[in-house]
């Protein structure tokens, strides 16, 4: 199984990516801010928690992601050939947890592939999906900013967790969606198989 961890600051285009990855590599997509988008839509309980943080750009606690993600898990181990965990793990409790989870099937992280963007174009992209997509948290100047500051403070840290693994690989995210695609797949055809 391939176990991929598309990581990168918010607006560094980790789902567009995703779901050109996983087309080609017959992988699973598992976006923590897609399943609780969703949840959001349906008004569950874990929904209407998720909101309060997701709206001020903050992080949703540790325990109730980790919770989704093993879920998930279980119910989709069979179905493809690997997953593309994209926007989680977002902090090194998180990261440890899902080396925790993995480990129980059999399973590990094959690698992080990092995307390598530049500030202001992070907040001219997710400015441009807001008006797009209307997601709420790319609406504000505020609410964006902020999340980038929590990728620094709390997330940036989860590449150190796996370069301590030797699983590391930067990808310069800057360019036209082939162009960092084509980069993608460099660094995981050249993965063991
Ligand atoms: P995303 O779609 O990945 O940009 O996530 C949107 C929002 O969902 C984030 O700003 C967080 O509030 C929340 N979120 C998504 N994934 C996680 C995670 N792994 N840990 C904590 N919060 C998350």
């Amino acid at each position: 199984m391939l176990n991929i961890v598309l990581f990168g600051p918010p607006g560094a285009g980790k789902g567009t990516q995703s779901e050109m990855i996983i087309r080609r590599y017959n992988l699973q997509h598992l976006s923590t801010g897609d399943i609780l988008r969703s949840a959001i839509e349906k008004k569950t309980k874990l929904g209407m928690e998720a909101k309060m943080y997701m709206d001020k750009g903050e992080l949703v606690p540790d325990s109730v992601v980790i919770g989704i993600i093993g879920r998930i898990l279980d119910e989709n181990r069979d179905k493809a050939d690997g997953f593309v965990f994209d926007g989680f793990p977002r902090t090194t409790v998180q990261a440890e947890e899902l080396d925790k989870m993995l480990a129980k099937k059999g399973l590990s992280i094959s690698q992080l592939l990092a995307l390598e963007v530049e500030y202001q174009e992070l907040v001219d992209r997710l400015l441009k999906r807001g008006q797009i997509s209307g997601r709420s948290d790319d609406r504000n100047i505020n609410v964006i900013k902020n999340r980038i500051n929590v990728y620094n403070d709390n997330t940036r840290s989860v590449m150190d967790y796996y370069r301590a693994q030797g699983k590391y690989s930067g990808i310069n995210g800057m360019g036209t969606i082939e162009e960092i695609f084509e980069r993608i797949c460099k660094a995981m055809d050249a993965l063991p198989k």
